[in-house]
């Protein structure tokens, strides 16, 4: 089934301001998975299971509605589909596995919420890629959009994934403290993965320059941004030798 090209602009500008309509309110609300888990939101369910039941809509969502549309995929959508299989098979099958939370849980209401997130995220950047994509041809290669954007989401990736192995070193399985992360970029910021994720999805936004990848975009910001704070005032509060020249999650700005 063919959604008619402006009904399908209209929901994912809906989406894309819906995001920013909920940035105050992530302000104030972080949401309580990870080290501000608690029962008060219901039922709770093993993390790494959590994180892999949530996170899949994104890669099964995506293939499905990318690999079912109707457009002839040239080199370019082929090279599309791979980053952001990159991304995601890592982040389904190998991140979930490679935490250390000895044994804590989520709460079920955030797996929900979450998968309703990545099934909109994947279902409009997989559509979009898969049926309405005419514009590119051979030549996007070449274009300076694409080529700063691949590089973008290429450091993005390696910001985000070498402070992701420095996190799981700071623990031993089995363990569930924290310690105060040291090296890479958290010379400069506390959360340098979230930071590495926006850079990711900026990058993926710019090289596709399309409303769906700005709007994914936008919502990654809207998540990680209001959790950088919060993680920064966190360790701030817990630890007393916390650095204090580091940012929350712009080195040097913010
Ligand atoms: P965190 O940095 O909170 O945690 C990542 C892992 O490291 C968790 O297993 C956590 O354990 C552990 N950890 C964190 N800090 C410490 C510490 N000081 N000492 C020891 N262990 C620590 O990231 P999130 O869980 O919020 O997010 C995980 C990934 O998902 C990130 O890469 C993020 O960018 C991405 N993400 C993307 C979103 C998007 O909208 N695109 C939205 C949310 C996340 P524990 O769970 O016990 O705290």
């Amino acid at each position: 089934m063919l959604i008619d090209h402006s009904l399908f602009t209209q929901v994912v500008w809906i989406w894309m301001i819906s995001g920013l309509v909920l940035l105050p309110v992530l302000l104030n609300i972080t949401a309580p998975y990870g080290r501000y888990t608690n029962s008060k939101w219901g039922p709770l369910l093993d993390n790494k299971l959590g994180w892999f039941v949530m996170e899949s809509p994104t890669l099964l969502v995506f293939s499905y509605f990318f690999l079912s549309g109707s457009v002839t995929k040239n080199i370019v959508l082929w090279i599309f589909f791979g980053l952001w299989l990159f991304h995601y098979v890592y982040r389904v099958l190998i991140f979930p596995f490679r935490t250390k939370t000895g044994g804590k849980k989520m709460p079920v209401l955030i797996v929900l919420f979450a998968i309703c997130f990545n099934f909109m995220n994947g279902w409009i950047n997989g559509y979009f890629l898969g049926s309405f994509t005419m514009t590119y041809d051979i030549t996007w290669l070449y274009d300076p959009r694409f080529i700063l954007g691949v590089l973008l989401f290429f450091i993005g990736v390696y910001i985000n994934r070498r402070s992701d192995t420095i996190l799981f070193a700071l623990r031993r399985s089995g363990d569930k403290g924290y310690k105060i992360p040291y090296g890479g970029m958290y010379k400069y910021v506390s959360c340098p993965n979230y930071m590495g994720e926006m850079i990711e999805w900026g990058g993926f936004a710019l090289l596709t320059w399309s409303l769906p990848g700005l709007a994914f975009f936008v919502w990654t910001v809207v998540n990680l941004l209001p959790r950088a704070f919060s993680n920064h005032k966190w360790y701030r509060a817990t630890f007393a030798d916390y650095p204090k020249e580091r940012k929350a999650v712009v080195p040097f700005i913010l």
